[in-house]
């Protein structure tokens, strides 16, 4: 019998319900952070969200779980990053299968179960299936014999493939004390074509050996002491089993593939990266680290941000950027230099978001995430290798002239490397690549002690310090002496987000973890502030710019810019070159302006001189939805009434949200109408104009203005006018029903839309693109919400549902067009199903019953009919005991059920006899009532079969 051929998916679930099926909860998998464990970095094993419950400190209210558990090894004794890429089996994220026994079954069953499913349900072959159990190598535990002996019971298991190995192997501990025991694993012989060494002299295969032939499949671990001490072992009250099986391992070998990545776990992430590098599968498999590498990173790092472990500098964070970053190295060695990651990630979210929710939910997440960590990256990649390429040719110079040119790896020095990390953002990892690749290796010991160093110089774990605190105090502190300093004027910080998208200047002060400082370093979170600032601030609605701020370096020579050909990157300076990515921006105190932001390169100092310069893509993608939203209020006025004033509004580059006062849904068309009309409004390519007016003069010429807004004496206005010479008459007509005031001044006829708003807008309505509502729904009593995409977002909006349309057509094989008339033509067919079924079951029912009919049971001369009839009402029952009847005119009781319905008659002789209709539904534990001949009631919820079971006996009871 050879493998069945199964999908990924189909491997994990029969293994699941294989265990549901004999008794198992399925039980989700637990977090990669593992709650309350300080001493773990990642979930690494499927034991760790059950080892309380084997500690005996947590109860379960199950006996028996099976689970498939994620688990990240890139750190501490369980380290298996060095290994991969180099190779087809070691992963940093993977699954583990396993199935649990708190005290219940024990070897018996664990060991006739795992025989099933491998040889039953999936078909592997018993002749290459082996099995170990532990014989003690010092001789002081008990060998296993149990276990031995199960497996030689097993149907078909062959003589002699039971074998013996110590504790290395086959004794599993927790920890120096605590739970423990033996275990048992099953190895697959795969085949001589899988063996890897057969080229070496002496070479034989065997389990436990050194080559690829013969694969440990599955860990039983049968925990049945408590270690007290090196030698003392006492015997538990209660044993457990604890069962691991590495679930690409497991697929690997029933997909018949030497390869994990060959799996069909991997095949849309590889298609992914191959058609980005423009490769065959032959030039694919040619050089496959790179892939394996990036598939196995992303995947990675796509469960790690689905998990809130997004890039950072410390702890699990530096592992996500580290592993991002690696992925991305790798990228530039199949070509691949714009950000690419996140296009692989979809098809990680799309082969495991199935099981693992969580990945589909945190979609935008982990993409942005992602390209957000490669565009850092690319920034100063170029420039930190330069520099360890430098490090790495001088360490060579010496070493060969010391060693006479005998062949040597050098070792480079870690703070050195730390230095890397420190200024450039070159993770560790990456560096001890690169000088593996020439032969080269760097200090671990030295990187992480100056790391440790660095933490503590910098103040530990408070990464925000006061930024995110109150501290107006300390912030008008420092605008006094920047003033005394005659560095600010009387207004401070100067605040120009219209027309100053970019401004140069003096660093004027530094904040990191609440303190002013004269310098910052890479991956500080520091507070900036400039004498002019043009990144708009959060107000109104409309979100913080983002940007960057870096060294301003004078006269920058033209072949610098040619040295540094980083496709998406900034060609940086050498020396005093830095970058500061600004995410967030706050107004801590009057006067102060601060750009937050973390440093990812370089060493920025109070009193250089820098560059602000906001993004202006994103910036665009705010403009757009911010234009739209004033274009919507308008609209809302013209199908909605002018009731439908702003309530509460965001403005982010994604989308637009806008809350406005109404008292019921909108209707479907009414929506349609609202869309129909912004689009038309954007279309008719109207001007927007900014202008300042006293306030006064903005309300009296019916400005929109907002309750509960602040306003100065003087305003800013924005207002949305078509070019009068361009409007043809239909659009003028729509235009002055439109109007804010139809009865104003004809000066304000031709306004669209006019209001207070300090916001920033595009020029013209037409760069807004497109305008999608994507829905409609209730904010508050009496406050509707309606969010909507434009330009961009409105683009990708359209080519998702275009590719699920595209996606629903095909699998209905037909045209986009033919979608609805397809479905409704499958709805029609289920209906006509639905009833076929029904009245099969019906017949098939009627048949059941006339056999039974003449073949009823008797007690005390009266003819018993119990039976249950499936899928039947009240009536069809009925009907059945009418003909139970004709039937037995005398002497006859029927119990008939279908669900929770259940009705009894009784004949007329028998009810005289002393048992009534109601009281035998009661007898067998229903409720009902009717005439002493004929009660209908109900049953206990599934308890049919236990009722009628009982009928016999109340009839006996109750004749007399
Ligand atoms: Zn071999
Ligand atoms: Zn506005």
């Amino acid at each position: 019998m050879s493998p069945k051929k199964l999908t990924g998916a189909e491997i994990r679930e029969t293994f699941i319900d294989f265990f549901v099926e004999h008794g198992h909860t399925a039980v989700p998998s637990s977090s990669l952070v593992p709650g309350g464990d300080a001493t773990l970095l990642f979930t690494n094993s499927g034991m760790v969200q059950f080892k309380d419950v084997f500690l005996g400190t947590d109860k379960r209210p199950y006996k028996r779980a099976v689970d498939s558990q994620k688990c990240m090894r890139v750190a501490g004794k369980h380290n298996d990053l060095d290994d991969v890429g180099r190779d087809d089996t070691h992963h940093t994220f993977f699954e583990m299968l396993g199935n649990w026994s708190f005290g219940d079954y024990y070897k018996k069953e664990a060991i006739a179960w795992a025989w099933q499913l491998l040889i039953d349900v999936w078909g592997l072959d018993k002749a290459r299936t082996w099995a170990t159990v532990f014989k003690d190598d010092q001789g002081n535990i008990p060998s296993d014999e149990e276990a031995a002996e199960y497996w030689r019971l097993q149907p078909g298991f062959q003589e002699g493939h039971v074998l013996y190995f110590g504790r290395k192997d086959n004794f599993w501990e927790m920890a120096e004390t605590g739970p423990c025991g033996p275990c048992s694993e099953i190895h697959y012989d795969r085949g001589l074509k899988y063996c890897d060494r057969q080229h070496i002299e002496g070479h034989v295969c065997a389990v436990n050996g050194d080559c690829a032939r013969f694969l440990e499949l599955w860990n039983l671990v049968f925990i049945q002491y408590n270690r007290l001490g090196p030698d003392m072992l006492e015997p538990l009250p209660a044993t457990h089993v604890d069962t691991g099986m590495g679930f690409e391992r497991i697929v690997s070998v029933l997909q018949d593939v030497d390869s994990n990545y060959k799996t069909d776990l991997f095949t849309e992430s590889l298609d992914v990266l191959r058609s980005l590098a423009g490769h065959t599968e032959k030039e694919m498999l040619a050089d496959f680290t790179p892939y394996r590498v990036i598939c196995d990173h992303t995947r990675a790092a796509a469960f790690l941000i689905a998990d809130g472990v997004v890039p950072g500098n410390v702890g699990r964070n530096y592992v996500a950027r580290m592993i991002i970053r690696r992925a991305a190295r790798f990228g530039t060695k199949i070509g691949l230099t714009e950000p690419f990651l996140a296009k692989v990630a979809e098809s990680v979210i799309e082969t495991y978001g199935g099981f693992y929710p969580e990945l589909t939910k945190s979609r935008t997440a982990i993409l942005d995430n992602l390209t957000r960590e490669e565009i850092r990256f690319a920034r100063t990649v170029e420039t930190g290798t330069a520099h360890l390429q430098n490090l790495l040719d001088r360490l060579r110079d010496t070493q060969t002239s010391a060693l006479n040119g005998v062949e040597n790896l050098g070792t480079l020095d870690g703070h050195r490397a730390f230095d890397l990390y420190a200024t450039y953002g070159l993770p560790f990892e990456i560096s001890r690549d690169i000088a593996r690749e020439q032969g080269l290796e760097v200090d671990e010991e030295g990187f992480k002690a100056a790391m440790d160093e660095h933490r503590i110089a910098s103040g530990g774990g408070k990464a925000m310090g006061v930024i995110g605190g109150e501290d107006a105090e300390f912030f008008a502190g420092i605008l006094k002496d920047l003033q005394k300093q005659k560095k600010l004027g009387e207004h401070g910080v100067e605040y120009d987000p219209y027309t100053s998208p970019r401004v140069e200047g003096e660093v004027l002060a530094l904040v990191v973890n609440g303190e002013s400082v004269a310098s910052a370093s890479f991956g500080d979170v520091v507070a900036v502030i400039l004498p002019k600032t043009g990144f708009y601030i959060e107000s109104g609605g409309q979100v913080d710019d983002t940007g960057y701020i870096r060294a301003l370096i004078p006269n920058p020579s033209p072949e610098r810019g040619r040295e540094s050909p980083s496709p998406f990157g900034r060609g940086q300076g050498e020396g005093e070159s830095w970058e500061i990515e600004v995410t967030s921006m706050r107004r801590p105190s009057a006067g102060v302006i601060v750009h937050v932001g973390e440093v990812i390169s370089g060493q920025p100092k109070a009193g250089g001189q820098a560059v602000a310069e906001v993004d202006l893509a994103r910036r665009h993608d705010i403009m757009r939805n911010h234009t739209a939203t004033h274009l919507l209020h308008a609209a809302l006025h013209q199908v909605l009434g002018e009731h439908a004033r702003q309530a509460g509004s965001l403005v982010a580059p994604d989308r637009l949200r806008f809350d406005f006062n109404h008292p019921e849904a909108m209707t479907a068309e009414q929506i349609e109408r609202v869309e129909r009309i912004v689009n038309d409004a954007v279309a008719a390519d109207m001007e927007v104009s900014p202008r300042l007016k006293s306030r006064a003069d903005a309300i009296a010429e019916g400005a929109m203005a907002l309750f509960g807004e602040k306003y100065g004496e003087t305003v800013r206005t924005i207002t949305i006018a078509p070019p009068l010479n361009n409007t043809t008459a239909s659009q003028t007509m729509e235009l002055e029903e439109a109007a804010v005031h139809p009865t104003a001044v004809v000066e304000h006829m031709s306004k669209y839309s006019y209001e207070l708003c300090g916001g920033t807008h595009l020029d013209r309505t037409s760069d807004v693109g497109a305008f999608l509502i994507i829905s409609e729904g209730s904010a508050a009593a009496g406050v509707r919400r309606i969010e909507a995409v434009t330009g961009r977002g409105a683009y990708d909006l359209i080519a998702r549902r275009f590719k699920t349309l595209k996606q629903t057509a095909s699998a209905l094989k037909s045209s986009i067009e033919e979608v609805p008339f397809k479905v409704a033509i499958l709805q029609d067919e289920i209906a006509d199903l639905k009833k076929e079924l029904a009245a099969l079951r019906a017949s098939q029912a009627m048949s059941m019953f006339t056999l039974q009919l003449s073949n009823v049971q008797t007690v005390k001369d009266v003819n018993v009919m119990a039976m249950d009839i499936p899928n039947s009402n009240a009536d069809t029952l009925r009907t059945l005991a009418d003909q139970f009847r004709e039937k037995y005119p005398k002497n006859g009781v029927a119990v008939l059920t279908s669900g929770r319905t259940v009705i009894s008659v009784v004949t007329e002789d028998v009810v005289k006899r002393g048992l009534k209709a109601a009281d035998l539904i009661a007898a067998i534990g229903g409720r009902g009532g009717g005439r002493p001949n004929m009660a209908q009631g109900s049953l206990p919820d599934g308890n049919a079969n236990e009722a009628l079971s009982k009928v016999i006996k109340a009839v006996e009871e109750k004749l007399k």
